[in-house]
């Protein structure tokens, strides 16, 4: 009999390893749907901290303003 084949277990590996708000001073704002789409997968799921490598107060920042750009329609849900 076969040995079963384990699945390989990929890390994913974040983007940036600095928080990208810190290094531009700024703050994730709805009407920058661009730089926010950046942290959305291709499902539009919203990226963890771990991969998107945003520290923890702008990642805070970041998720309500995204919830806020789908609302609007720019982002996908
Ligand atoms: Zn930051």
């Amino acid at each position: 009999m076969a040995k079963k084949q384990r699945k390989k277990i990929v890390k994913e590996r974040p983007i940036a390893t600095k928080c990208h708000f810190c290094e531009t001073k700024s703050i994730p704002d709805y009407k920058d749907y661009q730089t926010l789409s950046k942290f959305v997968s291709d499902r539009g799921r919203i990226l963890s901290r771990e991969r998107s490598a945003v520290c923890a107060k702008h990642q805070r920042a970041m998720s309500k303003e995204i919830q806020r750009a789908r609302f609007l329609a720019l982002l996908p849900y």
